[in-house]
């Protein structure tokens, strides 16, 4: 079925085997010879670590997979005013709250709960009075914005989504998620962080109701990202897209490569004469784009 997906890197940093095989999987889903539409968006919020020869070279290096994309590109740092209504919607329903603590702080909390992605916040500012909340936002504390679980999950209910890929845990079709699921894996996730007006969730969430993506094709490692962006879909009243979580390539020693910096990117592949076909074929992939295979999942 023809589908509009996209694929979504950051550019911080070169490609390697696990972008490829992202982005491979995210064009052949899409379908685009029965009508289907592949994006590739910029998600350069993290504007400290984004840089231009990157960007550049994911470019160069999709190109080089065979891979043909729509343009203009739409480049995430460009929009921080349309994230910033998203959040003042999210204000309004009263469901975000000032956060002044550092990563310190927070690692430093004896008892913070963790979930599958490590320390979960443990609600040191969702306790602060209103009073003090107030007194620190007029000195001028450097804040982001959380999601108050809870609250927002009082007005959304469980949420669902349609899963067609091969979750980490749990099979495909329907999932639902209540609010003990999500306060045991992510919880009051950031919305805005301190630098910039939006964070990951919320960029990608405007993003892909924006782009009309309708297959949202991404690593098993963000999985447990979904229920949390499908309650701020609820919550901003955008349609809902299906999911599609892959498999992680992994190297010899079974680390996965998208963690790894300073590992073989596409890059240094091509220097030592691998060809493009090559990539496609040891990632599962028709080695001619023209007749893309579907991935193995
Ligand atoms: N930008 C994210 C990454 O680099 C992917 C976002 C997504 O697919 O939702 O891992």
């Amino acid at each position: 079925m023809p589908e509009t997906t996209r694929f979504a890197p950051s550019p911080n940093g070169p490609l390697h085997l696990g972008h490829a095989f992202a982005a491979l999987t995210a064009a052949a889903l899409a379908d685009v010879a029965h009508g289907g539409r592949f994006l590739v968006r910029i998600e350069d919020i993290d504007t400290s670590r984004a840089r231009p020869e990157f960007e550049a070279a994911i470019f160069h290096d999709l190109a080089w997979l065979g891979l043909e994309w729509e343009t203009p590109v739409r480049r995430q740092s460009d929009h921080f005013e349309g994230y910033r209504a998203a959040l003042d919607r999210l204000e309004g329903l009263g469901v975000l709250y000032p956060c002044f603590c550092t990563r310190r702080d927070i690692e430093g909390v004896l008892d913070a709960p963790h979930g599958p992605e490590g320390i979960i916040y443990p609600g040191t500012c969702r306790h602060l009075s209103a009073v003090e909340a107030h007194a620190r936002l007029a000195e001028g504390r450097p804040h982001a914005l959380r999601l108050d679980l809870a609250r927002a999950m009082a007005l959304t209910g469980p949420v669902r989504f349609v899963e067609t890929g091969t979750p980490p845990v749990g099979g495909g079709g329907e999932i639902a998620a209540g609010h003990a699921a999500l306060a045991a894996t992510l919880g009051d996730v950031v919305v805005a962080r301190k630098d910039v007006p939006t964070s990951y969730h919320l960029s990608v969430v405007v993003d892909d109701a924006l782009q009309g993506v309708t297959l949202v094709t991404r690593g098993q490692d963000l999985f447990f990202a979904t229920p949390v962006q499908r309650v701020l879909q609820d919550l901003l009243g955008l349609p809902v897209p299906r999911y599609h979580h892959h498999r992680l390539i992994r190297d010899e020693g079974g680390e996965r490569l998208a963690k790894r910096r300073g590992g073989e990117t596409l890059g240094d592949l091509r220097a030592r004469g691998v060809t493009a076909a090559q990539v496609r074929a040891r990632l599962g992939f028709s080695p001619h784009p023209a007749g893309s295979a579907p991935p193995t999942p």
